[in-house]
């Protein structure tokens, strides 16, 4: 089995899409191992996103991500990190919607930036991000 890190962003929770976006995760045969619900600060989010520190939508990234709490999960199934990302669709939730219908991205996105779902996209950025969260399972 393989574990990634999901994340529901702030227009998720806020717009109620918690709990159909677990139903689906678990209906899509993904455990949730860890679970944590959590307020982000402004040096958390600069530093989870420091690849995209030089983009001129980081700033705007950074106020979103602090805007409300957000939901944290480790997913563990086989293909895990590849089949997250599938599920929740293109980053662009408007492109989603005519690409990836059926996508957590295009039911629950909103635009580019608040796309209501994160997913770790490769096994190294995977490890990275749960020890980022989850310091404990870290070796798992
Ligand atoms: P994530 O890493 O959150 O799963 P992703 O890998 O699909 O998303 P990235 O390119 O890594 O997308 O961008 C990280 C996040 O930054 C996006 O999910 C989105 O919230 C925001 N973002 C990306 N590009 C833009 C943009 N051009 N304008 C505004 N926000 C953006």
């Amino acid at each position: 089995t393989e574990r990634t890190l999901a994340i529901i962003k702030p227009d998720g929770v806020s717009g109620n899409h918690t709990n159909s976006v677990k139903e689906t995760i678990l209906n899509h045969g993904f455990k949730i191992t860890e679970e944590s619900f959590i307020q982000l600060d402004e040096d958390r989010v600069k530093s989870f996103y420091a690849e995209h520190s030089s983009r001129s939508f980081f700033p705007s990234l950074v106020e979103y991500m602090t805007s409300g709490p957000v939901l944290i999960m480790v997913l563990e199934k086989r293909n895990a990190i590849s089949d997250w990302r599938a599920l929740i669709g293109p980053t662009d939730p408007l492109k989603a919607k005519v690409t990836h219908p059926h996508s957590v991205r295009a039911i629950c996105g909103l635009n580019l930036q608040n796309n209501c779902v994160h997913g770790s996209d490769s096994p190294q950025s995977a490890a990275q991000e749960i020890s980022f969260f989850f310091k404990r399972t870290s070796s798992g």
